[in-house]
């Protein structure tokens, strides 16, 4: 017979059970769903869920790279791919080689390249090797050395890099491309889902403008002339001072340098890459003034031309000749047709002995070869 003093015993020791069984079982779903989430091996379905985001990408951006590292050009030189910000998977039933590449790739500049012979190379206009390096190569081409490494783009156009404050009507405005060139850009990897204000561009990233075009910094000798050859004074030490008169010019020219010829490697007149034509020769070769006239500019340049001279020949025609190793002549002095203004050089941006020589008419960059011959 059951006391209630029993009874409430039996109650207390049925309800301990009860919450021991309870906490069991509590702890046991809990061990399982952090076995589940923490621990458990990842199949497919599993891992799309649970694996960390980052892996993904970084996984498909190896995929992508070995696979478009195919598509290169077919180049002498060795070309590297420059990977940044892919997310495509690669497509393996693509026949790769004939599409065209659409990705910024790097290139080491090679002993004997030059601007011109690399821009021809990769089917691009030298002013597109310039404008997608400004950073190494300044917009000189005498610069080039091996051993940099240079961006080279897909197509021509310009290789832009985000700045705070840049607006996309902005940026396209001033390379003079729409908008939706460098939105529809395949390279630039735009969800084009997005309207184009909408768009965010994360600073420092770099873009390609297809078909954008921008001055090119002009280094050579600035427009002097005997009435004011002071306008020079930021150029560099060889500046000259006062306003000079001299000996005026005949129109005709003898060649600068008698032993010289033209250089190659597309170092010809191409402006506004290369503003003049280049004669090879040995250091010491005596460099002639191509015709009479005043020097308005003798000494050291500061912009890559090393020691320069600069003649006014006083009839709308200037010449000047850079890299000379010494200059024989001084400001406002009048120099004579065939004088010896100083030897050949290598002095500023210059990988070897040669006379860089250009030629205006009233302040105009002239191909020399069409008058010197
Ligand atoms: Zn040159």
């Amino acid at each position: 017979m059951m006391t209630k003093e029993t009874t409430e015993k039996n109650i207390q020791r049925i309800t301990r059970l009860a919450v021991n069984l309870l906490v069991v079982i509590i702890v046991g779903i809990a061990l399982f769903l952090a076995w589940d989430r923490f621990l458990k091996p990842e199949d497919a379905s599993a891992s799309m869920n649970t694996a960390p985001e980052t892996e993904a990408p970084a996984a498909s951006v190896e995929e992508t790279q070995s696979e478009i590292q195919v598509d290169l050009p077919n180049y002498a030189g060795e070309a590297t791919l420059k990977v940044s910000a892919i997310s495509r998977t690669a497509n393996l039933i693509t026949s790769i080689p004939t599409r065209p590449r659409v990705d910024v790739i790097t290139y080491t500049v090679q002993t004997g390249d030059s601007v011109f012979s690399i821009a021809d190379a990769f089917n691009l206009k030298p002013e597109t090797v310039l404008w997608g390096n400004y950073t190494v190569l300044k917009d000189d081409p005498h610069v080039l050395r091996p051993g940099q490494v240079l961006y080279v783009l897909p197509t021509d156009g310009t290789y832009y890099q985000w700045s705070e404050g840049d607006t996309l009507a902005s940026v396209s405005d001033y390379f003079g491309v729409e908008p939706s060139a460098i939105l529809e850009y395949p390279g630039n990897r735009f969800d084009l889902g997005y309207a184009a204000t909408d768009v965010e561009i994360n600073e420092g990233s770099w873009l390609i403008v297809p078909g954008g075009q921008r001055e090119t910094q002009n280094w050579g000798p600035p427009a002097i002339s005997r009435d004011n050859p002071a306008s020079a004074r930021y150029y560099g030490a060889g500046h000259c001072g006062t306003v000079y008169t001299g000996a005026v010019g005949s129109g005709s020219f003898v060649r600068p340098t008698p032993t010289g010829y033209v250089g190659g490697g597309g170092y010809t007149f191409n402006p506004p890459v290369h503003n003049g034509i280049d004669y090879s020769g040995s250091a010491g070769d005596a460099i002639y003034a191509v015709d009479s006239g005043v020097v308005v500019y003798s000494g050291w340049s500061d912009f890559g031309y090393g020691n320069l001279v600069v003649i006014d020949h006083g009839n709308g025609w200037v010449s000047a000749y850079a890299h000379l190793n010494d200059v024989y002549v001084y400001c406002g002095q009048s120099v004579f047709q065939g004088a010896t203004i100083g030897p050949m050089g290598s002095t500023g941006n210059s990988t070897g002995p040669h006379l860089h020589f250009e030629l205006s008419y009233n302040g105009g960059k002239v191909n020399p070869a069409n008058y010197i011959y």
